[in-house]
């Protein structure tokens, strides 16, 4: 067989079938990444809302600061003072509006971990501009 006949006949080879094309599958909802942070003393569980179909951190939220012995969220002193208190233990923390700092600090500190993790993720526009740093 000439080379030309070789290299035909080899075309001539049925190509391999390509692989059954999967069904595209439905966007996957969101789904909730915890993590768990200590700032100023309080324990703080922030959570991201991740969609892995767009690859996106879509939203981020601290939510309350928690007791560090006991792990309950704590809240505000039903005295009317600037405190938050655990009503499992009795612990009372001073409150101020840095926790409003606090929140943020802690919600970009979580977005900006799991954005290190994730390098193929990116910062949805509903995140603090600190958490895109
Ligand atoms: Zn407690």
């Amino acid at each position: 067989m000439s080379l030309l006949g070789f290299l035909g006949g080899r075309a001539e080879r049925p190509a391999p079938k390509p692989a059954a094309v999967a069904a595209p599958k439905p966007a996957a909802p969101p789904r909730s990444v915890g993590a768990r942070r200590e700032f100023r003393g309080l324990l703080w569980f922030p959570v991201l809302t991740v969609s892995d179909g767009d690859k996106l951190v879509v939203s981020a939220r601290a939510g309350l600061p928690h007791c560090p012995h006991c792990l309950r969220p704590l809240a505000l002193a039903a005295d009317g003072s600037e405190r938050w208190a655990c009503a499992a233990c009795g612990r009372v923390s001073p409150a101020c509006d840095a926790d409003f700092f606090a929140m943020e600090a802690v919600v970009a500190a979580c977005a900006r971990d799991f954005l290190a993790k994730h390098p193929d993720f990116r910062p949805g526009p509903a995140l603090p501009a600190s958490a895109r740093a």
